[in-house]
């Protein structure tokens, strides 16, 4: 570019007027922000949010202990101790996962044999101490009754495609 070239534009404000022009392009079309949190955006039926633990319809709970989902947890997140009940079955008696350590890979979901384990839509939660980060036993299946409609709804809609 000459001197002259470049005072020409500087002095036109050159830039501005390209800057400008950007501006004039998308001022008329569609807007595309989400107006969170009163908008969301879709969510895919596989979405990995907080964790839950499943019951089947009369309540008994599906884990088996068999510790699947501790063993392929990438992060280190999940802490099962178990113990044989009176009536002979295996169910634990400790299910803790750090949500601290979690990176939401979904291996525990994908591992589980009875579909016990699974990741919700729910996203949006915060914690106000360092315990609340753990999600116990307890948490995780209270967790999953209260979801268990949108999670049924969900794993039926992902078998149509397997
Ligand atoms: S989502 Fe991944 S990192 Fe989180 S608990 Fe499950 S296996 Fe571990
Ligand atoms: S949640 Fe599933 S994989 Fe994990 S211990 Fe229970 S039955 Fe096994």
């Amino acid at each position: 570019m000459s001197k002259v070239q470049y005072y020409l534009k500087s002095f036109l404000l050159w830039e501005l007027l390209l800057g400008l022009k950007l501006t004039g392009k998308y001022f008329f079309k569609t807007k595309i922000t989400v107006q969170y949190p009163e908008e969301k955006t879709p969510q895919s039926n596989r979405f990995r949010g907080l964790h839950a633990l499943r019951r089947y319809p009369n309540g008994e709970e599906r884990c088996i202990a068999c510790k699947l989902c501790e063993a392929v947890c990438p992060a280190l997140a999940i802490t099962i101790d178990a113990e044989p009940r009176e009536d002979g079955s295996r169910r634990t008696t400790r299910y803790d996962i750090d949500l601290f350590k979690c990176i939401y890979c979904g291996f525990c979901e994908e591992a589980c044999p009875v579909d016990a384990i699974v990741e919700t839509r729910v996203f949006e939660y915060t914690f106000e101490t360092r315990d609340e980060s753990v999600m116990t036993k307890e948490k995780l299946l209270a967790h999953g009754d209260m979801h268990e409609k949108q999670i049924a709804a969900d794993r039926a809609q992902d078998a149509k495609f397997r």
